[in-house]
C-alpha cells in the first residue's frame, strides 16, 4: 500500500487537486463529507482522518464519538464539474473507531461483510441498479413542483425538454469513470433514467451514492431540482431502483444453466426463494421512508404482491429474457431512497439464505397478477409487501437472518428512526382528511 499512497499523492499533484472530498453515507444513506486540502492526504491515505460521528443520523453512540474516516483509494475521482477554481477529488470511505475497529454503523462495511461472506463459498455478487428521478423546474431558487417537461416513455426532444440536461448528466458519470448503457425519458412527466453497467455490489453501491450526488449538481447548474423521492406526485408513477441481482463463480454467471428449464440454474432458483423468504424484511431497507410506501400500490408499474416470473413484467422478483453473462434477477420493489450498501447487503445475505438452504421459490407468477381476484390471489399463496413503513420494521424485527447482518446497533437505529418518523406522520392533519371530513361532518 506505501508504493499505492505515493502513486495516488503523485496523481493529486498531477490533477491539480486543490481539495479533497472525504465522503461516506449515514444510515439512511445520505452523503455526508469533509474536504481536506491535499496537505493532509498523505495523512488521511495512512492513518485515516478522525471525524465527530455524533451529530451523523444513525452514528451517535454513548460512549464516544469520535470516528475516522478511511478512504478507499480505489474511489479516487475528480468531480467533472469542478474545473475552474481549482479541482475537487473524492474518495469514498470506510468508517473505523479510534482503536481501528470497523464502526458497527457504517452501512459499506454491513455490505463488504455479507460480500465476504457469500465469496467464502466462492460467489460474487453484482448489482445492476436502475435509478428513476424527476426533474422540477426551481422557482426563485427554490425546488417547485412544476414538471420540467410534459414527455413520456422514450420521448424525444421538443417534448423532452430534459435531452440537454440527461446529456450533461451522462457526460458527468462518464468523466467519473461509470459505464452508461442507456438513458431515456421515462413514463411519467418529467420522469427519467440513466442505466449503467452492472458490477460488484460494493462498487455499484458506491456508484449509487456517486449517481445521485451529480445528477443533483447538475440539474441544480440547469435550474433544476433532481428528486429521488419514491412518489413525488399523487396519480402518477413514482420512481423505482429496480436492482438487477446475479451470483458469478469462477467469472461464470452462477445463474445461467443451459440445459435447464429456463436455462436457470438450481442457484438462481434458491437465491430468488431466499430473496422472497425474507422480503417483507429487506423492504424496510429498500424501502425506508414513509412515502416509499405511496409507490407500492397497484396500478403504476410497482410491486404489490409478493411473487416471481421469467415471463410477466409485473412481478416483485421479474428474470429478464438475458441469458448467459447476463442471468439475471430483477427485484423491482426498491426506490431510490434506499441506502444501496444496506439494501444490497440485505438481499445478498437473503438470497444466500436461499442458496445455502435450498429454499425453492413458490410457483412462478406467469399472469398478470394485478388482474387476479383477490381469491384467486390468495388461492395462489401470493401475499402481498408490508402496507407502510412501521409495519416493514415490524418484519425486519422478526427476521432473525436480516438482523444479525445488520447488527443490533443498525436494528435499534433503523428502529428509532422509524417509529420517529411513523409518530410525526400519524399525528399530522393531511389535506386528504380536510377533503373527506371537514364538510361532510
Ligand atoms: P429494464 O428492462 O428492467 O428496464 P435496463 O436495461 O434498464 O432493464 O437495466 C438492466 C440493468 O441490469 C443494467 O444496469 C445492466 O447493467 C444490469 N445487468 C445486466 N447483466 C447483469 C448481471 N449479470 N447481473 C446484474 N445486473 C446485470
Ligand atoms: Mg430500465
Ligand atoms: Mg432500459
Ligand atoms: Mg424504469
Ligand atoms: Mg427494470
Amino acid at each position: 500500500p506505501a508504493d499505492e499512497v505515493t502513486a495516488l499523492l503523485e496523481r493529486i499533484e498531477a490533477d491539480g487537486v486543490k481539495f479533497i472530498r472525504l465522503q461516506f453515507s449515514d444510515l439512511q444513506g445520505q452523503p455526508k463529507n469533509v474536504a481536506i486540502p491535499p496537505i493532509q492526504a498523505e495523512k488521511a491515505l495512512t492513518d485515516g482522518i478522525s471525524f465527530d460521528g455524533s451529530s451523523i443520523e444513525g452514528f451517535a453512540r454513548i460512549e464516544e464519538s469520535d470516528m475516522v474516516l478511511k478512504p478507499d483509494m480505489a474511489t479516487y475521482t475528480l468531480l467533472p464539474w469542478r474545473k475552474e477554481e481549482g479541482r475537487v477529488a473524492r474518495f469514498i470511505c470506510d468508517v473505523h473507531l479510534p482503536d481501528g475497529r470497523p464502526f458497527e454503523g457504517d452501512p459499506r462495511q454491513i455490505l463488504k461483510k455479507v460480500v465476504a461472506d457469500a465469496a467464502k463459498d466462492g460467489y460474487e455478487f453484482n448489482t445492476g441498479p436502475e435509478l428513476e428521478f424527476f426533474l422540477f423546474k426551481m422557482i426563485n431558487g427554490r425546488p417547485s413542483l412544476e414538471f420540467q417537461d410534459h414527455g413520456g416513455y422514450f420521448d424525444l426532444a421538443p417534448t423532452d425538454l430534459a435531452e440537454n440536461v440527461r446529456r450533461a448528466i451522462v457526460l458527468a458519470l462518464t468523466e467519473m469513470g461509470f459505464v452508461v448503457e442507456a438513458s431515456h425519458h421515462e413514463v411519467a412527466k418529467s420522469q427519467h433514467e440513466i442505466d449503467f453497467k452492472y458490477g460488484p455490489a460494493l462498487q455499484t453501491a458506491d456508484n449509487v451514492v456517486s449517481f445521485k450526488f451529480a445528477t443533483k449538481t447538475i440539474a441544480l447548474m440547469n435550474e433544476l431540482h433532481a428528486t429521488f423521492m419514491a412518489k413525488p406526485i399523487y396519480g402518477i408513477n413514482g420512481s423505482g431502483m429496480h436492482t438487477n441481482c446475479s451470483l458469478f463463480k469462477d467469472g461464470e454467471n452462477a445463474f445461467y444453466d443451459p440445459d435447464a428449464p429456463r436455462q436457470l440454474s438450481e442457484t438462481a432458483l434458491h437465491f430468488i426463494g431466499g430473496v422472497l423468504k425474507h422480503v417483507r424484511g429487506i423492504t424496510r431497507i429498500a424501502n425506508p421512508t414513509i412515502n416509499s410506501y405511496k409507490r407500492l400500490v397497484p396500478g403504476y408499474e410497482a410491486p404489490v404482491y409478493i411473487s416471481w416470473s421469467a415471463s410477466n413484467r409485473t412481478a416483485l422478483c421479474r428474470v429478464p429474457s438475458p441469458r448467459g453473462k447476463s442471468t439475471r434477477m430483477e427485484l423491482r420493489s426498491p426506490d431510490p431512497t434506499c441506502n444501496a450498501y444496506l439494501t444490497f447487503a440485505v438481499i445478498l445475505a437473503a438470497g444466500m439464505d436461499g442458496v445455502r438452504n435450498r429454499i425453492e421459490p413458490p410457483v412462478s407468477a406467469d399472469q398478470n397478477i394485478f388482474e387476479l381476484s383477490k381469491e384467486e390471489r390468495l388461492a395462489a399463496g401470493i401475499d402481498t409487501l408490508p402496507d407502510n413503513l412501521l409495519e416493514a420494521n415490524e418484519y425486519l424485527l422478526k427476521d432473525e437472518l436480516l438482523c444479525s447482518v445488520l447488527g443490533p446497533h443498525v436494528v435499534e437505529n433503523l428502529t428509532r428512526l422509524a417509529e420517529m418518523e411513523w409518530d410525526s406522520y400519524r399525528s399530522m392533519v393531511h389535506p386528504w382528511e380536510v377533503d373527506q371530513y371537514f364538510y361532510q361532518h
